[in-house]
């Protein structure tokens, strides 16, 4: 048989019957040509097979650009959390401050003051609404700074405030002692 129908056979997609498999055999055994061309067959299978695993899957590039979208808002939200957080910490210093000195001056205006509470409460509880509207404006407003400044006006906004709340502390335990 001539090397042709050999060469057909080792690249046959359906498998051989015993006897064209038993004929291929010996023939391969005996044929240097048809040798390196099975072996050079196999090697070109192997490849394609590496290179189907490691080719991405379909689709690969959007999954990535929306899984950067999602580390993109992850992040924006993160912030907002920060900024939100710091400002009901500086309030509530605020509050606890100025509370005390501050409550007989109030106390006319309590019930006024209970139902602005209810008020708030009640946009407390819409929350997630207003949550998203400020991670709308907080992204707009984060894409026109510069990095630089996002980091730095934050923590010299939080120094300020140290700063402030401590002399705000400095100042009152003086008066305190004086006033002793
Ligand atoms: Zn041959």
């Amino acid at each position: 048989m001539k090397h042709q129908q050999f060469d057909t056979w080792l690249f046959e997609e359906e498998a051989l019957s015993p006897d064209q498999d038993r004929a291929l055999a010996e023939h391969l055994e005996s044929c240097e040509h048809c040798r390196a061309l099975a072996a050079a067959g196999r090697a070109v299978e192997g490849q394609l097979l590496t290179t189907s695993q490691i080719e991405p899957a379909p689709g690969f590039t959007q999954r990535w650009r929306a899984c950067l979208a999602d580390d993109r808002h992850r992040v924006g939200q993160r912030q907002l959390g920060a900024v939100l957080l710091s400002t009901t910490v500086g309030l509530v210093t605020l509050a606890l401050l100025f509370g005390a000195q501050l409550l007989p001056l109030l106390q006319p205006a309590i019930p006024a003051i209970t139902q602005w509470f209810s008020k708030i409460v009640a946009v407390v509880a819409h929350l997630n609404l207003v949550r998203e509207i400020f991670s709308v404006l907080l992204e707009i407003m984060v894409e026109g700074i510069p990095i630089v400044y996002r980091v730095v006006l934050p923590i010299s906004l939080a120094g300020l405030s140290a700063v402030w709340i401590v002399s705000l502390y400095r100042l009152s335990f003086q008066n305190l002692r004086r006033e002793l």
